[in-house]
């Protein structure tokens, strides 16, 4: 997301739900982009760091560490991610002499990294913004929630981005103390999403566009924040719950779980 100001998103969103957006996290997961974490000076709008897995596959270099170190001390900063597993990750080498040694040197790396990452976030007492994608048999969900067991830290504070997985993984994710689960566009239009949005605890739920991906419109390829409200209302509908209820319970959720806003603003 490049959002230049936070005003701009709260007067465009829809009438009747404007009023509830108060803060939003923007996720810097490309490297690359790290340094055009200039959203920060808008007020209400905070910054994320992580490696997006599609890149942690290719291995993470102690100066990316160092950086991530530096820029997650930022004020502005809530979450440490995204990070986690993918999958669906392909290799960079044309042709591809070796897919089998690839996908496990791919796995093996986003493993490392999302250890690094955790125990990073844990030195700095933040929560983890989890991406876990695979070809739909909860295997890369399966593997990470190992990993954070095995490493003794499902004590700490998990937003699963982007979550459309199935009843059974919800109640697995939940083995954590302390998670919320994120619901995008895309989850509002697939058939399990219909299933499991209401089966979600209040008190674990948020809402996200994953923009400028997952666009919610065939004629739009690129998704936008202020697309929040027509997630909002879908969300609202089938809960069964009055938009404003919603939006109240999903301000104060983001708020406690990434301590909005920071003491020293
Ligand atoms: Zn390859
Ligand atoms: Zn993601």
């Amino acid at each position: 997301m490049r959002l230049r100001n936070f005003q701009h998103l709260q007067s465009v969103v829809a009438p009747g739900c404007s009023q509830y957006f108060y803060y939003g996290v923007a996720n810097y997961v490309f490297p690359s982009r790290w340094n055009n974490s200039d959203v920060g000076f808008a007020r209400g709008v905070y910054v994320s760091f992580g490696i997006h897995p599609h890149l942690a596959a290719e291995g993470v270099s102690k100066r990316q560490m160092d950086q991530l170190d530096s820029l997650t001390d930022s004020h502005l900063c809530v979450a440490i991610g995204e990070v986690g597993l993918d999958y669906t990750t392909t290799c960079i080498c044309r042709p591809c002499r070796n897919p089998s040694r690839c996908k496990e040197e791919a796995r093996r790396n986003q493993e490392e990294a999302f250890i690094n990452l955790l125990l990073l976030a844990r030195r700095k007492s933040l929560p983890v913004i989890i991406h876990c994608r695979d070809c739909g048999d909860g295997s890369a969900a399966k593997r990470t929630l190992e990993l954070i067991l095995h490493h003794n830290l499902a004590d700490m504070k998990f937003h699963c981005h982007c979550f459309e997985e199935t009843i059974e993984e919800l109640t697995a994710w939940q083995q954590l103390l302390t998670i919320i689960f994120g619901v995008s566009g895309k989850f509002i239009r697939n058939n399990t999403g219909l299933e499991v949005i209401p089966r979600i605890p209040p008190n674990q739920l948020v809402l996200e566009t994953d923009s400028p991906f997952l666009s919610l419109f065939a004629w739009c390829p690129v998704n936008h924040p202020w697309n929040l409200p027509v997630i909002a209302a879908e969300v609202s509908r089938l809960r069964n719950i009055p938009l404003s209820v919603l939006m109240w319970t999903i301000n104060d959720n983001a708020l406690k779980f990434f301590q909005m806003p920071k003491q020293r603003e």
